[in-house]
């Protein structure tokens, strides 16, 4: 049975990568994959040399095309032939979520067909919300720098591989089953990580035994709590070549455990919806910018911040054309390394000091709600911001800053939503407020939970 699954798997996987050639030789896809697996063997000069050209060809489309930046340029009367090195790029202004949610239509290219342009959202990282557009150019090059990184992790087209992710909310049935359906063709294993309780996890444990994927793609903390789960539980033997951690701070507490569980590399992921995947650990652990669509700054004290010295992240999409965003302010923060990398990629190389961080919600009868779940719930309605904190078992406190189109249907409907993923498990209370404080290390965090996840609570025990 076992030798009829893998002759089967081999099958399959030769397939998908006929079925790849085949579709996806000639796509815009396949072209520049191609060319970012060249790429990043360059020296580094000359990758630099190209996100040079290609900021460069940004600005003048900025300058003839978007309304926000001809401005800008205009007030410093700048115009694209005067950008000639970094300083000058950084004398234009920088870009906050805020801004982007109160001037969405100046900062979309005038004459770009409105029908090419993607609706699209982020959770934030300091839990306001931020809607934005992407274009197909964007998004291929999106596609393109992720078959990239995968490939550092292990990966071939054709390769199974499995995500323990978060996944959408009403999703018509006729669309999550044509989801399925290709997701068994293209090999993709969907544990949902909403839904963590031991049963779950047990059954999750089985699937990837069963299916062995080259690489998991995972949120940290519920990768983290599952690795956990399956040391405790004994579960052996699923063995991907890579894990891919993103989404969240990665601590090595963490990074070491699920190494040890799963006996293979993590590799780290810096990235957002926004952007894409600005960074990423290759197979020698150095974490390589994605340089050719992603320009990144550092900045400290309104300066660049130097080697190895921490500062704000600023980032400029590279390929993003339709509604261009310059000089993004991330809001986490990054330090430049010059590092050279014995796995002989030229591509720049980063660190993220603090990014997202996220608390694991432990609820009663054993089930658990990653952080990542809110943020997920919140994007698409107008939440200035919101936090979300567990003092005790059975209670959740939502603290909401709202945005004036927030409706009070839509309140319900949020409510609703955290009642039904918690099974009404916990009470919930809803605050409004003005302003939600950030930390004292000024990092916003936008779910706490001061109850430790409990692996060894009996399901039964737990509603005793
Ligand atoms: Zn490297």
């Amino acid at each position: 049975m076992l030798l009829l699954d893998q002759a089967s798997s081999v099958l399959h996987r030769t397939a998908i990568r006929a079925g790849y050639r085949l579709a996806y030789a000639r796509s815009p896809l396949a072209r520049r994959h191609a060319e970012l697996e060249r790429s990043q063997w360059w020296p580094r000069e000359r990758i630099l040399d190209l996100q040079w050209a290609k900021l460069q060809r940004l600005i003048r489309h900025v300058y003839q095309q978007v309304p926000h930046y001809r401005e800008a340029m205009e007030a410093l009367g700048m115009e694209p032939q005067d950008l000639r090195g970094p300083e000058d790029y950084a004398r234009l202004p920088l870009l906050s979520k805020q801004e982007i949610n109160a001037q969405r239509e100046t900062l979309v290219a005038v004459g770009f067909p409105r029908s090419r342009l993607i609706r699209t959202a982020s959770g934030g990282s300091t839990g306001a919300p931020v809607g934005f557009y992407h274009d197909p150019d964007m998004v291929t090059s999106y596609r393109a720098v992720k078959l990239r990184n995968f490939r550092w992790a292990g990966w071939e087209p054709g390769d199974a591989w499995a995500r323990l992710w978060g996944s959408q909310f009403d999703v018509a049935p006729h669309q999550a089953l044509g989801q399925r359906l290709w997701d068994r063709l293209t090999r993709v294993l969907v544990l949902p990580c909403w839904d963590l309780t031991t049963t779950t996890m047990r059954s999750y444990g089985e699937a990837l035994l069963r299916f062995q994927p080259a690489v998991i793609e995972a949120y940290v903390t519920p990768m983290y709590h599952f690795a956990r789960f399956l040391q405790q539980e004994g579960i052996t033997g699923i063995r991907p070549r890579g894990i891919i951690c993103s989404a969240e701070m990665l601590f090595p507490h963490q990074r070491e455990l699920i190494q040890q569980v799963f006996q293979c590399k993590v590799f780290n992921r810096y990235g957002g919806r926004e952007m894409g995947d600005v960074a990423h650990e290759c197979p020698a652990g150095t974490m390589h910018v994605n340089a050719e669509s992603i320009y990144v700054e550092f900045i400290r004290d309104g300066r660049p911040a130097r080697v190895g010295e921490s500062g704000e992240l600023v980032l400029t999409a590279l390929d993003l054309y339709g509604m261009p965003l310059l000089r993004y302010r991330v809001e986490d923060m990054g330090a430049p390394s010059d590092a050279v990398c014995p796995c002989g990629r030229g591509l720049p190389a980063m660190e993220v000091v603090e990014g997202r961080v996220q608390d694991l919600i432990t609820l009663p009868g054993g089930r658990y709600l990653p952080g990542e779940f809110f943020p997920h719930l919140f994007k698409d309605f107008d939440v200035a911001q919101f936090q979300v904190v567990q003092d005790r078992l059975e209670h959740l406190t939502i603290r909401l800053v709202r945005g004036s189109q927030l409706t009070e249907q839509q309140v319900t409907y949020l409510l609703d939503k955290v009642r039904e993923y918690t099974e009404g498990a916990a009470q919930i209370d809803l605050e409004f407020c003005q302003e939600i404080p950030a930390t004292p290390s000024g990092k916003f965090r936008y779910t706490i939970s001061h109850v430790p996840p409990q692996l060894t609570r009996p399901p039964e025990a737990a509603h005793a």
